[in-house]
């Protein structure tokens, strides 16, 4: 089987992110999401994002035209149906995903791969509620896609070695660098990064340090290209939150313990970059730590 189309669910961070990429490797992508707004931005965050990668001489102005033809949209999840590989790309919650697939089930293909780009989410227990565990494989790509070199593949207990060569395959037209990790909670990447976040906002809770202490400490201490709460802030805090629990409910470990300044943060909807204000608040010129 070869991959032509591919059909992303959600077009938040890494939705834009994993249609941009595919785009230009020369895949038909169609984008879909529960928001038209969504759609409508992501769609002119990929010019944009393109459009720089123009103006640096990364990929030509061709490259850019035929990679935004490439890519349609729709808000019928069902139109997906049709595509050689589903990426879902939605909110972290178990519960939307199921859904979602449950929702995609009757509509498709035989031979279609099904794909989650969950961080943290059991690939065994989302591939068991469908009709093709054996064709259902974690496909983790890291933020920003197009920036970031790494993409997780993870096999679930039933996913089959032709799916797994297919998707390695796959990473590889991409231009990027495939690991294998077991499924286990968080994989390998979150598995190691959310503890030390976390950790980093224990720190601030206990009052060790403060925003801009603890960043600069890992920044310049440990040689970190970001500081722990400036990356949260980037991947969004929600999602942190939403790792941190099932590392929690799935090791059953206290060491995974969601910090409960993290807890409060989501709780006020200070989701980080994507809420414009997070550890630090994006609403001026420059980031300003809120504590
Ligand atoms: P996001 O909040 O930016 O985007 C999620 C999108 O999903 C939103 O546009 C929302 O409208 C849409 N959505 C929600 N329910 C939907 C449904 N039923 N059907 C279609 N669309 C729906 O989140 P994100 O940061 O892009 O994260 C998406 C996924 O990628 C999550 O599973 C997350 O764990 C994973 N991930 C995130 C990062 C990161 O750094 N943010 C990195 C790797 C993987």
């Amino acid at each position: 089987m070869t991959i032509q189309s591919v059909g992303v669910i959600g077009a938040g961070q890494m939705g834009n992110g994993i249609a941009h990429v595919f785009a230009l490797a020369g895949y038909d992508v169609l984008l879909t999401d529960v928001s038209q707004d969504a759609l409508d931005k992501a769609l002119s965050l990929i010019d944009r994002n393109l459009e720089r990668q123009v103006s640096r001489e990364k990929i030509s102005a061709e490259d850019k035209k035929a990679a935004m033809g490439r890519i349609s949209t729709t808000l019928r999840l069902s139109d997906l149906g049709k595509t050689d590989l589903v990426i879902e790309a939605a909110t972290e919650r178990e519960t939307v995903k199921q859904a979602i697939f449950e929702d995609l089930q009757p509509h498709l293909k035989p031979e279609t791969i099904l794909t989650s780009n969950t961080s943290s989410i059991s690939i065994t227990r989302l591939a068991s509620r469908t009709d093709r565990p054996e064709k259902f494989m974690g496909f983790h790509f890291m933020n920003p896609v197009p920036v970031m070199q790494l993409v997780e593949l993870i096999r679930g207990i039933a996913t089959d070695q032709a799916t797994f060569e297919l998707l390695h395959e796959v990473v590889r037209k991409l231009g990027k660098t495939a690991a294998s990790a077991e499924d286990f909670p968080a994989f390998i990447v979150n598995r190691i990064l959310m503890p030390m976040i976390n950790e980093a906002v224990y720190t601030l809770y206990e009052g060790v340090g403060n925003v801009k202490s603890i960043d600069e400490s890992m920044k310049l201490g440990a040689n970190h290209p970001m500081g722990p709460l400036e990356l949260a802030d980037f991947i969004g805090l929600d999602t942190c939150l939403a790792i941190m629990n099932v590392l929690h409910d799935g090791l059953a470990d206290t060491k995974y313990r969601p910090c409960p300044l993290l807890t409060k943060y989501v709780e006020a909807g200070w989701l980080g970059r994507k809420t414009g204000r997070g550890f630090y608040d994006y609403r001026g010129e420059t980031p300003v730590p809120t504590r």
